[in-house]
């Protein structure tokens, strides 16, 4: 079994795209979302399409939540409240309903899949560093969990006296007596500093999680922004992957 583990695609959907055709390239026989399909990009409908189409298992992000109601985007910035309030315009009932009804935390075969974080996945924390990894740990009873939001990947891992650490993350080999807390990066608003779109591949087989960073056309995802009207700071932003 080969996972392609995805997240924060945020409506770009050549990202989107882009990041599909690599985990078909590379074999992947099951598809994981980790959240926030919607927001700040031009497609969101057309992304939530493609998702919801893969019938596979996804979890909710706080742009998800916050397009799907109509309370007031509280803790969103300015430039994050006005994609929200387009994104809203543009979404049918129904997609609303869909995002809605997403849970916050799955188990998936061996795995476990949040958004944000493990202690608190309805408050939309962010793991910034090894305490925020911690708090997590300790409400995870998988050796794995994959999460997004913060759009940098990254991997923290927690050895058997239970100490944590931050580790390498290319080609991550799995050992038994770790727990592995993994952060797979965004696929539609990168912000490492690095513009390339990203995503992981969970090879269960072998016991590797892989981190993919890939080229997609930037250009036409900044054009359909500008378009779209929605702020000039969110195509540029693509460009520097901040
Ligand atoms: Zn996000």
């Amino acid at each position: 079994m080969r996972f392609c583990i995805f997240g924060d695609i945020h409506a770009n959907l050549e990202a989107l795209q882009t990041v599909l055709a690599d985990a078909a390239k590379n074999q992947c026989t099951h598809y994981v979302c980790l959240g926030d399909i919607v927001g700040y990009n031009a497609n969101p409908r057309e992304c939530l399409n493609l998702v919801r189409d893969m019938d596979c298992p996804v979890v909710k992000g706080n742009h998800d939540e916050m397009a799907s109601r109509e309370a007031d985007p509280g803790g969103f910035n300015a430039l994050a409240e006005e994609a929200i309030s387009w994104t809203r315009a543009q979404l049918p009932p129904e997609d609303k309903e869909w995002l809605r009804e997403l849970k916050f935390v799955r188990q998936v075969r061996d795995f476990t899949i949040v958004h944000a974080t493990l202690d608190t996945p309805t408050k939309w924390g962010y793991v910034f560093n090894q305490l925020d990894a911690a708090a997590s740990f300790n409400y995870q009873h998988t050796q794995l969990c994959f999460y997004g939001h913060t759009h940098s990947p990254r991997c923290y891992v927690r050895l058997a006296d239970r100490s944590v650490q931050v580790a390498p993350f290319e080609k991550l080999r799995l050992e038994q007596s770790k727990k592995y807390f993994i952060n797979v990066g965004s696929v539609g608003q990168p912000r490492d500093g690095d513009w390339h779109a990203s995503y992981a591949i969970y090879h269960a087989d072998r016991g590797y999680v892989e981190l993919r960073r890939l080229e997609y056309d930037i250009q036409t995802a900044q054009q359909k922004i500008l378009a779209a009207g929605l702020p000039l700071r969110l195509a540029e932003r693509l460009a520097v992957g901040k």
